[in-house]
């Protein structure tokens, strides 16, 4: 037997479901609404009918939603997990960035990693069969509609540096099938004493799921790969584009200049205004992956 998402605890829905099929993604600040803004705009432009669920902490005020109620999201109001106090303190920024830092980027001031864990709602949401999550600094550049007939759980591999990146998975964008059972069995094993979990939900889902399905690396294609694995980008083949790290809406993004295409692009999709086919964008010049490719 399913439940309707209203009576579930924690999540309270703005309206009925449209689909059995949604997209997923959580802001809890102004700065991630931003990102949710491009991001609903760009899932729109596929011709989806899919639902667009947009999960909202307290910490966005109703006025910060109204772009998104614009984009015809469905809003759900979603509580922060019931954690243990030591468990907080454990994920507080402070100490995820002073015990696991970041080496390979910089994440910005307004990112909270306790924040992330609220991801794990999505297997509330029993509304839906399937729902593909997508963080919300991503943005959706062709249909991927057939990755909802995709098992739980499927991720795609976290590649923006080297082959090695292939044994891990990126946890901004995932198959899954909301289930209370799942939800419940999750939150018992994620608050247990002594717990740290370095990179949050994403180190999370991987011990959880250790078996999970691969999806391509085209449906979560890092912002890193342009400069650092040129020959991988073909603009054609991106289902998602994730600018994981350095946000494209920061004011001194220290990497604006290296990754000027994709944040111009970022920007068309914020704004609504000249957005470009992606099949004209130039691939990155293998030689220079500063400059566009010549051919
Ligand atoms: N998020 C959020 N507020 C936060 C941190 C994260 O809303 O303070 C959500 C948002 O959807 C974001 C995702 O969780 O896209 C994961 O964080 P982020 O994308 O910044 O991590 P990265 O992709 O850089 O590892
Ligand atoms: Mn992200």
């Amino acid at each position: 037997m399913t439940l309707p998402g209203s009576v579930v605890e924690g999540i309270t829905p703005s309206g009925p479901a449209g689909s059995r099929h949604a997209f997923v993604t959580l802001v809890t600040n102004a700065d991630y609404v931003m990102g949710a803004t491009a991001l609903a705009r760009s899932i729109r432009k596929t011709g989806t009918d899919a639902d667009i669920v947009v999960l909202h902490t307290g910490g966005v005020s109703s006025e910060l939603l109204t772009p998104l109620a614009r984009l015809s999201c469905r809003l759900i109001a979603t509580d922060l997990l019931p954690l243990s106090d030591a468990f907080n303190q454990r994920h507080a920024r402070k100490n995820v960035h002073s015990t696991a830092p970041f080496t390979k980027g910089r994440k910005p001031d307004f990112h909270s990693p306790l924040d992330n864990f609220c991801k794990l709602r999505l297997w509330q949401l029993m509304d839906y069969e399937r729902c593909i999550f997508i963080d919300a600094d991503a943005l959706v550049l062709k249909n991927i509609d057939r990755y909802f007939a995709y098992p739980e759980f499927s991720a795609a591999p976290n590649v923006y540096e080297s082959l090695a990146d292939f044994h891990r998975l990126n946890s901004g964008v995932f198959v899954a099938s909301p289930s209370l059972r799942t939800f419940n069995a999750m939150l018992e094993r994620l608050d247990t004493p002594d717990a740290f979990w370095p990179r949050t939900d994403q180190t999370f889902l991987q011990n959880f799921f250790p078996d999970w399905h691969g999806l391509p690396v085209t449906m979560n294609m890092l912002q890193y790969v342009w400069f650092n694995m040129p020959a991988l980008w073909d603009w054609s083949s991106i289902g998602v584009l994730h600018y994981q790290y350095e946000k494209p809406w920061e004011k001194n993004h220290p990497k604006a200049e290296r990754l000027r295409p994709l944040v111009n692009l970022w920007h068309a999709f914020f704004n609504g205004e000249n957005i470009p086919e992606i099949a004209d964008l130039q691939n990155p010049n293998l030689q220079n992956p500063g400059l566009p490719n010549p051919d």
